[in-house]
């Protein structure tokens, strides 16, 4: 295989611009004219991951096969690209000065004194070329987290820097930045995207491709301003409108030819064409739908939109292969009581209720599962969300009037959720949990096997607590059924309710294995179970 390029992507002017969107989008185009591609982020910030980090401050924290707990970020790359991202593509400031810490501790730099340059910007620079070092990739994409002239990216940028000087042609940077409308003026204005290629200068750093988000239309007249302005080719500005789905991003991308330009810039063959057939047809039902559910999604981080992303994306992939328009209306759990509970999930054709930890909002999650499993609407559990209709069954129907998981209660005379026997030996916090990929075998006669089409699956972890094994023969009986199981280890996976048209709680995670090219099956069949009862 030829040598790898290397792409990056760094921002400008304001955060929220899109870095993830522009990177996955171009990830898909290279990879649609048959390269392989991959995609890494590097965060600024100075937690290991951002496991330990609130979703309120940065959105989900998405997770990959090998269990690590990474940005959103991955969760649009792999999504798009539809492959697996791993722990080498999402690194922290935490974690390349852990390293750095650890070498020097082991006395690798014996007699030197240690500083970001050269010891932090090559373990940087290690952590990019692995990636390329595999030899499975034609391009690897490098998003930098945050915006150009923050303390935080200086380390990075510099990399970024070495990296344009040693490799030329074999690299390429892409800089992002927000192009305003002022309506005062009646004009679009490119002073921002000026300053903010200064400061990208003063690192040493020129951008080949600038990619101009904005409200309205670029004119060719602007374009060449911005190229004239920044050392550029007209050819290398690159209009980034505002879409109404993320999803248009790539067709946008292509349009502009931002693959066509990072190909000639890195001098790789420009003959091939973007196959996008499947991701327009995906696109075509998505803004075309027959029919239109409203779905309640029960949690406790519903203030912020990016804290239950990949669940969000998992129901627009659902509803593309559905023909459906799924409306998400996100439920504050802490909010829900047994007065007005069917006033707050009047007129919702499905709930979800979310992963999640700790004791806030529990009471009304379990609440809410109490009335759509007396009320026969469709219900999908999801970790926190399994645990809580385990809790809310051992109350109500098995008559455990203190059933809880000793998460939240410890004294609890009902552990029905409890701590897994590995998990009780562990202190710290940061990236102990349950993680990443693990088998799960369902049982023929059920549901969930209908829905699989295979006994054998496996699926993404991220969780601490348990089915108690010692409940299980008492639910089955009652109706609540484990109808998946971790072979090796005897864990309930999946949960399922018989005489009801539809509840099952899984232990793991199914949204972030969801992809426009493979929709995941239980949000596929849970968007249907809700059309029907929509129906009904
Ligand atoms: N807090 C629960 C546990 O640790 C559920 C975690 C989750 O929903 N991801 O088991």
């Amino acid at each position: 295989m030829a040598q790898t390029k290397y792409i990056f992507v760094l921002g400008g002017v304001a955060s929220s611009l899109g870095k993830g969107i522009i990177s996955a989008s171009l990830a898909k185009l290279l990879q649609s004219r048959g390269f392989s591609v991959t995609i890494q982020k590097l965060d600024p910030y100075i937690n290991v991951d951002p496991g330990t980090l609130n979703p309120y401050e940065h959105g989900e924290c998405y997770v990959t096969e090998d269990g690590a707990e990474t940005d959103l970020d991955l969760g649009h790359y792999e999504r798009f690209s539809n492959t697996p991202t791993s722990q080498a593509n999402n690194v922290t400031t935490g974690r390349i000065y852990q390293s750095v810490i650890e070498k020097e501790r082991k006395g690798d730099y014996l007699g030197q004194t240690v500083q970001v340059i050269p010891h932090i910007t090559d373990e940087i620079k290690r952590r990019i070329m692995l990636l390329g070092d595999t030899g499975k990739y034609d391009f690897v994409i490098t998003e930098i987290g945050g915006t150009v002239g923050d303390i935080e990216s200086l380390p990075y940028v510099e990399t970024v820097r070495q990296i344009r000087w040693e490799m030329g042609k074999d690299s390429c940077v892409i800089h992002l930045t927000l192009v305003p409308y002022l309506a005062a003026a009646g004009e679009l204005k490119t002073k921002p995207t000026q300053h903010s290629v200064k400061t990208l200068l003063e690192s040493g750093v020129q951008p080949d491709i600038i990619v101009c988000r904005t409200e309205r239309p670029l004119t060719e007249g602007l374009k060449d301003k911005i190229a004239r302005f920044c050392n550029v080719e007209s050819s290398s500005v690159i209009e980034s409108r505002d879409a109404k789905t993320i999803y248009q991003v790539p067709i946008m991308m292509r349009e502009e030819r931002l693959d066509a330009e990072v190909l000639r810039k890195t001098r790789m063959p420009i003959d091939s064409s973007p196959d996008l057939k499947k991701w327009e047809e995906f696109l075509y039902k998505l803004e075309n739908p027959k029919s239109e559910v409203t779905i309640g999604l029960v949690g406790k981080y519903v203030e912020l939109n990016d804290a239950y992303k990949s669940i969000n994306e998992s129901f627009v992939h659902a509803g593309a292969v559905n023909e459906c328009k799924v409306n998400v209306k996100t439920i504050q759990s802490e909010y829900i009581n047994i007065e007005n509970i069917s006033e707050k999930l009047a007129g919702l054709d499905g709930i979800l209720v979310a992963p999640g930890f700790g004791e806030r909002g529990i009471e009304g999650k379990i609440e809410a599962i109490r009335y759509v499993r007396e009320n026969n609407i469709p219900f999908l559990g999801i970790c926190l969300g399994m645990q809580c209709a385990v809790i809310e069954f051992g109350r109500n129907v098995l008559g455990y009037n203190s059933a809880h998981s000793t998460e939240m209660n410890p004294d609890t005379k009902y552990p029905v959720i409890d701590l897994m026997e590995e998990q009780k030996k562990i202190k710290g916090l940061g990236g102990t949990m349950r993680l990443g990929k693990y088998p799960c075998k369902i049982e023929k006669n059920s549901k969930t096997y209908e829905i699989y089409q295979t006994t054998n699956i496996s699926e993404r972890h991220r969780h601490r607590y348990e089915f108690n094994n010692e409940y299980l023969k008492k639910y089955e009986e009652a109706g609540m059924k484990g109808v998946g199981i971790n072979p090796s280890e005897n864990l309930v996976e999946i949960m399922e309710l018989k005489n009801h048209p539809w509840f099952i709680g899984v232990q793991f995670h199914p949204e972030y294995q969801s992809t426009v090219a493979k929709p995941h099956s239980l949000f596929v069949d849970f968007v249907r179970a809700t059309i029907e009862n929509k129906q009904n």
